[in-house]
């Protein structure tokens, strides 16, 4: 299928039923290249109360067939979804591009490679379709027990700019091959290649209402998560905003939330690693995607034995990472700027208050260019440890390193925080390595890299970094809740 849309023809209104419909708000969206600082729209559709209503009525009367519709066909669907993503990747990536400024060759074709994600995403969920249906018991007792997994119904998926296309798939996936209906609402910093599925969701044969997009702003996100007739809503973004949308949640139907928020995620790096591989992930972990990723490691601890080394070799590939960033547009550019003014405005703020007296620069720290909005991958030394640049998620490509002696000193300081996302332990003493791992408090641990995910493992955080998991089966469950059915055999 000919992609329908390009820099020049924009996706700019609502897709509902099947349809792009003219959003019934005044508001619009107002987008910028961050890469120039150019204006790319200002007339992107904003979804308001009533759109929302109409996208939660047409999910609504989707609901009873597509539950019913037979795995084979719902598989099929999604297959061929995926495909069409596939088919258009190069494409969807530049409409991401041109608002989030990841370039689609980057760090292991970062935000391509996440639209590759999202078809992986829709493949491995239909997969899923027809293994996933419940269990039974035999009789026992008179009784024979069968457990059902239902779908919830009208689900919707809140995510944010930083991954636009990979999100999806970890959202849609799971809640349509559990037999859900999904209302996808993109960032307002990147809603081009969500509302771009459009026409893709109506060639792979989805009914009208089942998967629609509803670019929009906090508002529009309010809406769904408060709307008596969503029955869940996941949610990836800030803690802040997670915490909002899971009280809106209780307060209005007791929606299921999923929520993968922030995280400040430590690797510690022992005596006893191999000092390449420990320099190579560490690095590759905090400038991917321009360290706008909620799993980069951004605090790194390096035992005393190997500090220097490692300091030397981190600092090099840091400063090495810097002919990668250019323009996101060119094929020799593996890291674009950071998203936008405001993002460049907080993590150059955190990078200005971090010399007075938080750390000592090592290096980086300075805006690249006279345009756009890209900075130099920058590190952080000595840092105090309860100083903001070591405590708080900056989100752009900025570490703290600190060395330390002992394991129990490193547990203590490295579980210290609210976040607990990912974490990562470079050592070669297996024993060490399962130690250290099982008593990291994060919901994913690393041992010899960090800052990675798979589609088959439960992907998300503890503590305040998040609440329930995507992918793998774990995804599947929070989609759905189980039916248990009693049968009495005994008359
Ligand atoms: P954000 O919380 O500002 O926004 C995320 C989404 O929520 C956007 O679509 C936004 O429109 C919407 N939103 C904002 N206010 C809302 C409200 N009151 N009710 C409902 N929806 C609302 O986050 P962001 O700035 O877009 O993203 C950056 C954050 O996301 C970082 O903290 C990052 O760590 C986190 N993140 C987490 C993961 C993860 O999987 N754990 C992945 C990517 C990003």
């Amino acid at each position: 299928m000919a992609f329908s849309f390009s820099k020049s023809n924009l996706p700019k209104q609502l897709f509902i039923n099947n349809e792009f419909v003219a959003s019934k708000h005044d508001k619009k969206l107002k987008l910028y290249n961050p890469a120039d600082g150019s204006l790319v729209a200002d007339d992107v559709a904003l979804a308001g109360e009533q759109d929302v209503d109409a996208a939660v009525a047409a999910a609504e009367k989707a609901f009873p067939a597509w539950r019913a519709i037979s795995s084979g066909e719902r598989r099929s669907i999604m297959n061929k979804f995926a495909q069409l993503i596939e088919d258009n990747t190069v494409a969807l990536s530049e409409l991401t591009r041109i608002t989030l400024g990841a370039p689609y060759v980057s760090f292991g074709k970062f935000e391509a490679g996440l639209a590759a994600e999202a078809s992986k995403a829709f493949r491995y969920n239909a997969g899923w379709i027809d293994k996933f249906g419940g269990e039974s018991w035999p009789q026992e007792d008179g009784f024979m027990k069968i457990v059902r997994n239902e779908p919830l119904g009208v689900t919707a998926g809140i995510v944010p700019w930083n991954g636009p296309l990979g999100t999806i798939g970890l959202k849609a996936g799971p809640a349509l091959a559990t037999g859900n209906c999904f209302i996808l609402k993109p960032s307002e910093k990147t809603p081009f290649a969500s509302l771009a599925l459009g026409p893709l969701i109506k060639e792979a044969g989805f009914p009208p209402g089942v998967f629609q997009v509803l670019s929009g702003d906090g508002t529009t996100g309010a809406l769904l998560a408060s709307h008596m007739r969503v029955r869940k809503v996941s949610f990836t973004g800030s803690i802040a905003t997670g915490k909002k949308i899971q009280e809106m949640a209780a307060k209005s139907n007791l929606k299921r939330v999923t929520l993968e928020l922030g995280g400040k995620s430590p690797a510690v790096v022992f005596d006893d690693c191999n000092l390449d591989n420990a320099v190579t992930w560490t690095a590759n972990a905090i400038t991917a995607n321009t360290g706008q990723v909620c799993f980069a490691a951004s605090r790194v601890y390096v035992q005393e034995g190997i500090y220097d080394k490692f300091i030397e070799g981190y600092k090099k590939a840091m400063e090495d990472k810097k002919k990668d960033i250019g323009d996101p547009g060119k094929a020799e550019t593996l890291i674009g700027p950071l998203v936008d003014e405001a993002q460049f405005k907080r993590v150059s703020g955190f990078i200005e208050r971090g010399q007075n007296g938080q750390g000592k620069l090592l290096t980086g720290g300075q805006r690249i260019g006279d345009k756009g909005f890209f900075i130099e991958p920058t590190v952080f030394t000595d840092v105090d440890p309860t100083s903001e640049i070591h405590t708080q998620e900056i989100f752009g490509p900025v570490s703290v390193v600190r060395s330390f002696k002992t394991e129990e000193e490193i547990m203590e300081l490295s579980n210290n925080t609210n976040f607990g996302l990912m974490a990562g332990v470079f050592t070669q003493d297996i024993n060490k390595a399962m130690r250290v791992a099982s008593n990291f408090d994060s919901g994913m641990v690393g041992i010899n890299c960090v800052s990675l995910m798979f589609m088959m493992t439960p992907f998300g955080g503890s503590k305040e970094s998040g609440l329930g998991r995507e992918c793998g089966i774990a995804a599947l469950r929070a989609y759905t809740d189980p039916k248990t059915i009693m049968v009495n055999l005994t008359y």
